[in-house]
């Protein structure tokens, strides 16, 4: 049983409140511990204990920043095995997922921050008788909000840069997956992290998440999670002129053309189908196959689908764990029954799978594909978040886009050919932030992260997320000939 409280002003506190939230197991429906049910007194203590620790932090050199930052980098690495367990009982996810990827990304994420703090720099524009110069200011106490789906990964992804802008920051995980932010606490008073610098407040999202939000001293809000949250939060922070990075929902298009490497295309369209039980934002959930190569395309895939080792996450052969909950199973099992409804043909899948043993009160569900939805159908509209996937058929390259682009979504698109000059004209044309070719989750960490329409507003990553944390101000001076 892990008993998680809150990281503030340096120290692990109780909820001011006295409450706690069961925490749960998806993997084996069973109770795991508690979280604090923080309410906006605990989101006050955080802030002011923020606001207690800005004005060292933000001077801070450069150097000093770099030190503390890549000292959390190693400690999340030298703790990769208590961090990856801690994620995979919180989610349900394959252990070997969180220590392979996961675990170590988030430390990847501190360590590229840190070295951003070193060779972050600003423009200088001169004029016949001035110089202007731009000085990049931290912003003052920021808010970072994130979901459950990549835990420590997403919430590092904030914090890190945050951190190495010289900000100070309240943090919120997902009140589903909160163990590894808890650890990162311990790790940052390890690392020596001054006290105050990071505040991690755990709880539910419309209380903890709203004061964190709604605090007029918390000057920008960093947030990764549901196009519908992330259109509340922006109707608050937007007549409060609060800067806001919104990473939001997906119903991502994979098009797989006929002269795709065909058994790479089939193993890496399961991959980007079913990684995480489907629930990446990332992942593909609209596949566009040619007409030549349909069928057989259709039931190679359907084929690795069904190979897919699902099971006890612990076990160092499931490929394939449980979802995150009850309530998130349920919602993806509508769904499901919607596409049938829809006039929708399940190749495979589409029911709830219950292993022996330790997970038997799980929330499993097996891989599904449908075929034979139109575009315009709900389940080709709406984000489902989960591990069902479409089938689509195609003519030619002018037709995979406007089916790609039918979408309220734009955050990431696969493409599958072997043509180069197909792959420029329509990674050019296709309306998402994304655009891989033959490959998926390929990540340089400067590269902008993000996506247009209802996947939302800003980008992160590289340059983009220090510029976000940082506040530039023009300096001009005039100098006598
Ligand atoms: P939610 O939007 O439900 O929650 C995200 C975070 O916001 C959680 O910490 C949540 O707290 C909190 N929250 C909820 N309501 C509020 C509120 N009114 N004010 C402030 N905070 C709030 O998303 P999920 O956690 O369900 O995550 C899944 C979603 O995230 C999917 O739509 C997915 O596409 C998206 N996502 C986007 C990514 C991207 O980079 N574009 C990456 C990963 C996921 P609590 O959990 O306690 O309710």
């Amino acid at each position: 049983m892990q008993h998680i409280r809150n990281f503030i002003g340096g120290e692990f506190k109780e909820p001011a409140s006295g409450l706690w939230i069961e925490k749960i197991n998806p993997a084996t429906g069973h109770t795991s511990g508690s979280i604090p049910d923080s309410d906006q007194r605990d989101v006050e203590l955080a802030v002011a204990s923020a606001r207690d620790a800005l004005s060292r932090w933000s001077e801070t050199s450069p150097q000093e920043r770099f030190l503390i930052l890549e000292r959390i980098a190693r400690l999340i690495q030298e703790r990769n095995e208590d961090l990856a367990l801690a994620e995979t009982n919180d989610t349900g996810k394959p252990l070997a997922l969180s220590s392979n990827v996961e675990i170590p990304r988030a430390a990847s994420n501190f360590r590229f921050f840190a070295t951003a703090a070193m060779q972050f720099s600003s423009e200088s524009h001169a004029m016949p008788d001035s110089i202007n110069f731009t000085l990049r200011q931290p912003i003052g106490i920021v808010g970072c909000i994130s979901p459950w789906n990549l835990p420590l990964y997403l919430f590092s992804w904030k914090v890190a840069p945050a951190l190495a802008a010289g900000n100070c920051v309240v943090a919120k995980p997902s009140e589903l997956s909160p163990t590894t932010a808890y650890l990162l606490g311990e790790i940052c008073q390890e690392a020596g992290l001054p006290t105050g610098v990071l505040n991690i407040v755990h709880g539910l999202g419309l209380k903890t998440g709203e004061a964190i939000v709604r605090h007029p001293d918390i000057k920008a809000i960093s947030f990764t999670g549901g196009t519908q949250t992330g259109k509340t939060i922006s109707s608050i922070t937007g007549p409060m002129f609060k800067k806001t990075s919104l990473e939001l929902g997906g119903k991502n298009p994979c098009l797989v053309f006929e002269d795709c490497d065909f058994d790479k295309t089939v193993s890496e369209v399961a991959r980007l189908a079913f990684s995480n039980q489907g629930q990446i934002c990332l992942c593909g959930s609209r596949i566009l196959v040619q007409r030549s190569i349909y069928e057989r395309f259709r039931d190679a895939l359907v084929q690795k689908a069904e190979k897919l080792r699902i099971g006890d996450p612990l076990d160092e052969h499931t490929q394939f764990g449980s979802l995150i909950s009850e309530a998130h199973l349920k919602k993806v099992m509508g769904y499901i029954d919607l596409a049938r409804q829809e006039g929708g043909i399940c190749l495979t899948g589409g029911e709830i799978f219950r292993p022996e043993g330790r997970c038997k009160n799980g929330f499993f569900l097996r891989p599904t594909i449908f075929e034979g939805l139109g575009p315009s159908c709900r389940v080709n509209q709406e984000e489902v978040f989960g591990p069902v996937i479409t089938l689509q058929v195609f003519e030619d390259e002018t037709e995979a886009l406007a089916l790609a682009n039918d979408s309220p979504y734009g955050l990431a698109a696969t493409l599958w050919t072997r043509d180069l000059s197909r792959a420029h004209r329509v990674a050019n044309k296709i309306q998402t932030g994304i655009v891989w070719v033959n490959c998926w989750l390929n990540r340089d960490l400067r590269t902008p992260f993000g996506g247009v329409r209802q996947s939302g507003v800003g980008r992160e990553g590289g340059w983009e997320a220090m510029k976000f944390f940082t506040e530039p101000k023009n300096v001009c001076i005039q100098y006598s000939k």
